[in-house]
Order: structure tokens, then sequence, then C-alpha cells
């Protein structure tokens, strides 16, 4: 019976791994195991409070997904403090991983690891990301002046700053500029950079190695702390509690914290109150998305640090086919880059439109009612099925609401069919919800907000 389990949970593993990287995995999911299984309900083990609120709210439903696979009776999983288990898993690696493979420094799975090796070991920071390289447009002035200032007065009138917005719209890039310039000003200067993600590995790994105080000691004795995308952390308590003395140490002493996140803190539902006043208490300034001119000077300053001749028109095409993100716009331009170091003539307008078309970076044409749901339903971090579902619970109307106006905006629905599409409501309490919304924005800039901020989602997706 316990191999059984043993083994079941092997699988698991397996899956999982596949799909996050190393660091993350072991971190997470080292001494786990399955210690019970009624016909039901599976109970994993687990070595540490932090590691059972991450497998909670973060891998829960992958975890649920790959148990089901192999036994769909499962209902529920069940995460409780255990005695390190030997997990043989951690010997051997999963067949499709290519085990001779540096591991990155930290597990942010995304395009940024590219540049990992570039990164200083010692502030964590990227020296690529300069105030010099960062285009500054009506979208990012507000994030980039509070940036500037806390270069000329760390500590000061800017503290914590905090910056959100969308995915690829400079963040990352901006709040790294502000550590490289004051590290310019002053080599003596200790910066710290890091994402929220990395910071948790490190929690866990230090309970592990019972080097608690050396890491606090590392992240308390800074004179700049950058957190990057802060919503993970957010999604567990006790690491939102250590960040929190963290945080007051450094602040107490008038050290400087820049954290950046994908929305206010206003709008991360998990986000524990202390250090959401804690947040607003200082600036916070959003990044939205570049207009069309913009979109041009960016195109046109990348293109000529990367020393490429390309026409006017041609740069015109991608700003005007590139409408989400700036890291889509570097990527559309880097396949004109390759494709002109190709062709023996130049490219054409119509070279680029078409190769912009077969990219990935292609505009998504196809916005569906389904699209618009989930984008609300990740914002306010609920499942599409209560939002969609007759369920009163008092959370669920606004983001309702919002959903319901969203489609009627964007996919010009009608009211019945609207009403359809949420568990078959009335058409008069859509109109109802479309109008309470509409009304709403006119008084309310955090909502205006938040649409923003919904809005940039389901038009990336
Ligand atoms: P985020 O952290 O908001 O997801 P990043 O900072 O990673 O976005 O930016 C994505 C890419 O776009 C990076 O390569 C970055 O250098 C570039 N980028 C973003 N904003 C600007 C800007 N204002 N000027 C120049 N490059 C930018
Ligand atoms: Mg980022």
């Amino acid at each position: 019976m316990i191999m059984e389990n043993h083994e079941l949970w092997q699988t698991v593993l397996a899956k999982i791994e596949l799909t996050l990287s190393r660091p993350n995995f072991i971190t997470w999911f080292r001494d786990t195991d399955i210690t019970r299984m009624d016909d039901k309900t599976v109970t994993v083990s687990v070595p540490n409070g932090f590691a059972r609120e991450w497998l909670q709210n973060k891998h829960h439903k992958a975890i649920l997904h790959a148990l089901r696979e192999t036994n769909p009776e499962v209902k529920e999983v069940l995460y409780v403090l255990g005695p390190p288990q030997s997990s043989s898993h951690f010997k051997g690696n999963a067949p499709h991983r290519k085990t001779d493979a540096p591991v990155a420094p930290f597990p942010l799975g995304d395009e940024q690891s590219l540049h990992d090796l570039s990164l200083n070991p010692e502030t964590g920071l990227n020296p690529r990301y300069t105030f010099g390289n960062f285009i500054v447009g009506s979208f990012n002035e507000l994030a980039h002046a509070a940036a500037q200032s806390i270069v000329k007065n760390p500590g000061g009138a800017y503290n914590p700053l905090f910056v959100y917005g969308g995915v690829g719209l400079g963040k990352t890039h901006l709040i790294q500029a502000v550590g490289n310039a004051l590290l310019a000003n002053n080599p003596h200067a200790k910066v710290r950079y890091t994402p929220s993600e990395k910071y948790m590995i490190e929690i866990v790994e230090a309970l592990r190695n019972q080097s608690m105080n050396a890491l606090k000691e590392k992240y308390r004795s800074v004179d700049l702390l950058i957190m990057d995308d802060i919503q993970f952390i957010a999604k567990t308590e006790k690491m939102q509690e250590e960040f929190f003395h963290t945080f007051n140490a450094l602040y107490e002493r008038n050290k400087q914290i820049i954290i950046s996140s994908d929305k206010p803190p206003a709008a991360i539902a998990t986000l524990a109150s202390r250090l959401r006043s804690r947040f607003e208490g200082g600036m916070i300034a959003d990044v939205g998305l570049p207009d069309m001119e913009t979109r041009l000077t960016i195109l046109k300053k990348k293109a000529e640090t990367k020393e490429i001749a390309l026409a006017d028109d041609v740069l015109r095409v991608v700003a005007e086919h590139i409408t989400t993100n700036i890291r889509e716009l570097e990527g559309a331009l880097n396949q004109l880059v390759m494709a002109s170091k190709l062709s023996a003539s130049p490219i054409t307008a119509e070279t680029a439109k078409k190769i912009i078309a077969t990219s990935a970076a292609a505009p998504k044409k196809f916005l569906s009612p389904k699209k618009i749901i989930k984008a609300v339903a990740d914002f306010y971090d609920m499942s599409e099925r209560d939002i969609v579902q007759q369920s009163r619970k008092k959370d669920v109307v606004r983001p309702r609401q919002i959903a319901m106006y969203l489609m009627r905006e964007y996919l010009k629905n009608s009211y019945p069919s609207i009403g359809e599409k949420f568990g078959g409501r009335d058409h008069t309490t859509v109109i109802h919800s479309c109008e309470k919304v509409g009304h709403d924005l006119q008084t309310n800039p955090e909502l205006v907000e938040e649409l923003k901020a919904i809005r940039e989602r389901f038009l990336l997706v």
C-alpha cells in the first residue's frame, strides 16, 4: 500500500517537474510524499508551512490534475506537515529534461533567463537595464520620474515606490535601472534586486539549512531593496509576514524599497492589509501601454542600438501591428533583423507584414467571451466558474458586473446573450450591471485602473 502511494507520487512529480524550472521544483517538492489515500482524498505530507501554503495556493490545480490522470477518482488533496520523506525522485530526473543544462540562478522561467549569465551575483542586477536605454513616454513617465528621483534621494519622499502594470511593459527594466544608477553614483551602495519567487526559494532553503539569520541579514543590511513581481508573495501568508519584517527593518532606517507587481496593491486580493497600507503609504505609479508614436520611437531606438538599418515604413508596420507590449515589439524587431541579415535586398513594408503575420507576436484577432471571463477571473484571483455561476458570494458580484460590461463594450454582445453566458441571467440584470460599472467608472479612478489592467490581459491572450 505504502509503496503504491509512493509510486503514484513519483508519477505526479515527474509530470510537474516538466513544467517548472529545476530550482523551483526542488524547493517546493523536495521531501514531499503521499502519506494516505482514502477513496477520494489524497494526503500529501510537506516539510514546512511555507511549502504547504505554496503547494496549496499555487500548484494545487496541477497536482490534482496529475493525480487524476492516474486515478480519476481523486477529488481532494490535503497538505499536512510531516517528517521529511526520502523522495527517490530527486536522485534521478524526469526523462525529458536535459540534465546537463546549467541551472538558472533563479527560476523566472521566462525570457529573462536568457540574460541570466550577465547577472551580478552580489546585487542580482542585470547591467543591461539602464536609464540610458529606457524610453520615456506618457505611458510610463510618472513611474520613470519617481524612479529617477529615487536615484537622487534614496529613502526620501518616494519610499516605498510601488510600480505596477501588465507584462512586458518595462517594470523590471525600470526598477533595475534605479539599482544600476545608484551603484554608478556610489559603488559602495548595497543594492539587492530579487524577484519575489526567488526570495521565497531562498527562505525555504534557509529554513532547511538553518541559515535564516544570515538570510535576514542579507536582506536587512541593504541600502536599496528591489522586490520584483510581489504578486507571487501575496499568495502565501507566511511569506508576506517574513517580508513585512524585512520591509519594516529597512523602512525604519530610511532605506529605499522598490516593489513591482502586475496590479495595484488594492487589487491584489490576497495581500495582507498591513502590507497594503505600507505600500499605499509610499508612491504608487503605473506603467501603461505605449501609443502608436511611442512604439515607433521605441523601435527606431532599438534598431539604432542594434546598428541595423530598417526603413521607416517597415518600422511603422511593426508599430501598427504589435500593440500589446514592448517585449513583443522587441521580438518582432529581432525577427526582422534576422530576416534582413539573411536576405540580400532590404526588407520592404510588404515583407515585414508577412513576417509579422506569421510571428508569435501577431495580434490575436479572436477575442471571445471566454477570454474576457478568464481575464477578469485571473485578475481578481477567482475561478471562472464563480464568475459565471449563480453564486451570490459578495466578492464575485463586482467582477461579474465588470465581465458583463467588458463583453458589451468589446464584443457588442446583446444583453440577453450576455445574460445567457452568465448562467441564464435576465437581460435586465445585465443592463443594470453594465450601467452600474459605466457609472462607477466616472467616479472611481481605482476602477478605471483595474479595467485598464484587465483589458491588457485579454488583449494579450
Ligand atoms: P516587465 O517587467 O514589465 O514584464 P520588462 O522590464 O521585462 O517588462 O521589459 C520587457 C522588455 O522590453 C525588456 O527587454 C526591456 O528592456 C524592454 N523595455 C520595456 N520598456 C522599455 C522602455 N521604456 N524602453 C526601452 N526598452 C523597454
Ligand atoms: Mg518583469
